[in-house]
């Protein structure tokens, strides 16, 4: 059993989830990715606390941890 459902890769930069066949990272230009990241942020509001605390900037599906 894995335990992750979802078919996504993060960018090791800014920890962006984008689908597995995505080459550059649309947030940050990165073809850094990982498959070895945990939790899923959904930020909708990138002036929010949550976004500040986490550093993120855009709105987006990001990976809690991305390594
Ligand atoms: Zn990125």
């Amino acid at each position: 059993m894995s335990r992750r459902k979802l078919p996504f890769k993060a960018c090791v930069k800014c920890k962006l989830l984008v689908d597995e066949d995505v080459d550059v990272c649309p947030n940050c230009g990165s073809r850094e990715f990982t498959d070895n990241w945990e939790g899923v942020v959904v930020v909708l509001n990138p002036s929010s606390e949550a976004a500040r605390i986490l550093g993120i900037q855009k709105k987006g599906m990001y990976a809690l941890k991305a390594r």
